[in-house]
């Protein structure tokens, strides 16, 4: 039989990214073995899943293991399991793109890698580049795999060169080995043939592991009394010990969240965390949790101390585990942490959960439910408790994601609006608690103000709070996409309204603002001028030094709001907004007095379009017709 053999060239992110790896990757290189220790691992439970439903499919291949075999002489180094394993199909579309985490992020990070030359450690594994990374230590890596319930395997193999070669092969038992020839060693590098070069990275770095991570290890023992050769007087003879080869077990496999909080050190709790996050810096903060009675379950859950690239990119998996008696379920358990916690890392074990569960009736499970809100009180408390320094760093990392809290979860809407920070009109850069900001109250301010749009320094600048600041209230500057949707839902905090700054009648006393009887036929002519643009004209309560600003009325949509939704491709229904002017500003006046002598003079509407620009600057957008606006300008600048 001739077995075919096809050559397939990488697609061009990957062969980007071996380079990278191959090039930049020089400290740390031992990760690779915990790469392709956490596949194989997957691959297991990958089968122990399907097994729930498919039975039959283990055949008697059921002692679940990874095995890791060394050769000293070929300098090469295996690891197998016996796993799902793969098709010709799923290795072809596994090995070869770059895996779920996304070519876009993954494009995104080489650019931060180019900017300082060096691929973080923890980078690699987070991108689903895991299996590549073989290639750090590897010449020629070789694949040989045989998916659960297939008779014929499929042999993959790459020199990190661009291409890769896969062909039909046999393979005796199920599974998945991956086989490294490994570089030539450098002097003072760690020899990866050696064992206990492979026994310490296995403790360092695999050692929770599941499943038993198994090598054959040669070992003295002393020979048997009865297969001692000995002399007449019962002595000896020859060596009295022998070598032996032994299979011995590398990792403790010990499920952590179940042992007694005072049994487990620090230091074992950041292990768990590298392992199952693998994230190489120490996590913010963690929660070991063991509840009995009628929701029994344990939780070790942990908070990391900076934000992963992909945390917005859609495909972003949710971290918490789940496990039933210490048997893994699933991954990306979305039924257990609300969107707003998805950055929450860590394992959930339920022993009373049903095995078989599929992930659509875990969804109504009453036990998972319990256990959802049940988790996300303690993780509340849990930041609501935290050092203030600390929780400023949390809030730099995740405040936009648990934001969204305020919005979707309505049962803690007001635990999580304790936890908001926002930067303030006072607070020079800092960030202030909605707590803080009622504590500074001036006695005659009876409402929250915020305000929305993408810059902080022209919200703070906006002419629509200078009279909000002249009378001494601090505003809120709100310059996440989410706040729009936290403001929708959150329309109060401890009794006190939340209003915006730009829409509604802010019921501020100003004497001057006038009433808009007073100015009835100016106002109608400068709003026939300006019908296409604006659904009204009003005297401004909010303006102290600008002439003019945009505002709407307290239903209407925010100018931030129509800006966010018409970038995401969005139809937007029409949203006139209000012009409002400073009646108390000499510009008025003088428009005033340009009107009562001939409302048809041509340079009185020059001016009023010139308002209507300047209302558009203020709050930092785009004048409709730049070019008539320049001229107008130029033709004020020589009068003067
Ligand atoms: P990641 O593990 O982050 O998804 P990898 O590049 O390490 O990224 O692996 C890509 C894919 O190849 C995995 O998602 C999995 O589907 C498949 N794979 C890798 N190793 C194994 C294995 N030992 N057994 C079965 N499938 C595997």
């Amino acid at each position: 039989m001739t077995v075919k053999t096809e050559t397939h060239e990488f697609k061009t992110e990957v062969k980007q990214l071996l380079n990278l790896i191959i090039n930049s990757l020089y400290s740390n290189k031992e990760i690779f073995l915990r790469e392709l220790i956490s596949n194989a691992s997957d691959a297991i439970d990958k089968l122990r899943f399907k097994a729930q439903t498919e039975e039959g499919i283990l055949g008697n291949d059921t002692e679940f293991n990874i095995r890791i075999e060394s050769d000293k002489d070929k300098n090469t180094l295996t690891v197998a399991d016996n796993g799902i394993g793969m098709t010709c199909d799923e290795v072809l579309e596994n090995i070869g793109t770059i895996a779920k985490s996304g070519t876009g992020a993954f494009l995104e990070a080489i650019a931060q890698i180019n900017k300082d030359k060096t691929l973080a450690p923890e980078l690699i594994g987070q991108f689903g580049v895991g299996f590549y990374s073989s290639f750090i230590v590897a010449d020629k890596v070789t694949l040989l795999t045989r998916a659960a319930g297939q008779d014929k395997a499929v042999r993959w193999e790459s020199e990190g060169d661009g291409k890769f070669t896969i062909s039909e092969a046999e393979k005796d038992s199920r599974g998945t080995s991956i086989t490294l020839k490994l570089k030539k060693r450098e002097e003072g590098e760690p020899d990866f043939t050696d064992e206990w070069t492979i026994r310490d990275i296995i403790k360092q770095h695999s050692d929770f592991v599941a499943y038993p991570i198994l090598m054959d290890v040669e070992k003295e023992e002393p020979v048997p009394d009865a297969e001692q050769l000995k002399d007449k007087d019962g002595k000896p003879i020859g060596k009295t010990t022998r070598k032996v080869v032994k299979t011995e077990t590398l990792n403790s496999m010990k499920a952590i969240w179940s042992k007694n909080k005072k049994d487990i050190e620090d230091k074992e709790y950041e292990e768990f965390y590298r392992h199952i996050s693998h994230d190489w810096q120490p996590p913010l903060e963690k929660l070991h949790l063991k509840l009995e009675g009628t929701t029994e379950y344990s939780a070790l859950l942990y908070i990391p101390s900076h934000a992963p690239f992909d945390l917005f990119a859609p495909s972003f998996k949710h971290g918490v585990q789940l496990y039933c008696k210490r048997v893994f379920i699933m991954d990306d358990c979305k039924e257990l942490m609300p969107e707003y916690l998805r950055f929450i890392k860590g394992v959930v074990d339920a022993p009373d959960l049903n095995l078989n569960i599929s992930r659509e009736i875990l969804q109504q499970d009453r036990l998972v439910r319990n256990i959802r809100r049940n988790l996300v009180k303690k993780i509340l408390d849990l930041l609501a408790n935290m050092d203030p320094e600390k929780y400023l760093k949390f809030w730099e990392e995740f405040g936009a994601v648990l934001k969204i809290g305020a919005h979707t979860d309505p049962d803690n809407k007001d635990r999580i609006a304790d936890l908001l920070r926002y930067k303030t009109t006072k607070s020079e850069g800092k960030w202030r608690s909605l707590k803080d900001y009622l504590a500074a109250m001036p006695e005659d301010q009876k409402d929250i103000y915020y305000i929305t749009g993408e810059n902080l320094s022209a919200l703070i600048n906006s002419p629509l709070l200078e009279q909000l600041k002249s009378k001494g209230y601090e505003v809120l500057l709100m310059t996440d996409p989410i706040d729009e949707w936290v403001t929708q839902s959150l329309t109060e905090y401890d009794g006190k309204p939340l209003k915006s700054a730009e829409k509604g009648d802010l019921d501020l006393e100003k004497a001057d603002g006038g009433k808009k009887e007073d100015y009835e036929d100016l106002f109608k002519h400068i709003r026939t001028q300006l019908q296409d643009n604006i659904k009204e004209v009003r005297p401004s309560k909010r303006l102290t030094d600008s002439v003019a600003c945009l505002s709407g009325d307290s239903y209407d949509m925010s100018g931030y709001m129509e800006k966010i939704l018409k970038s995401a491709g969005q139809k937007v229904p029409e949203n006139k907004r209000v012009l409002e002017l400073n009646m108390a500003h000499p510009v008025m006046e003088r428009i005033g007095a340009m009107f009562e002598e001939d409302k048809n003079n041509e340079r009185l509407n020059e001016y009023i379009h010139l308002l209507m620009d300047l209302a558009i600057i203020g709050e930092g957008g785009k004048v409709e017709d730049p070019s008539r606006f320049s001229k107008l300008v130029g033709n004020l600048m020589t009068e003067a």
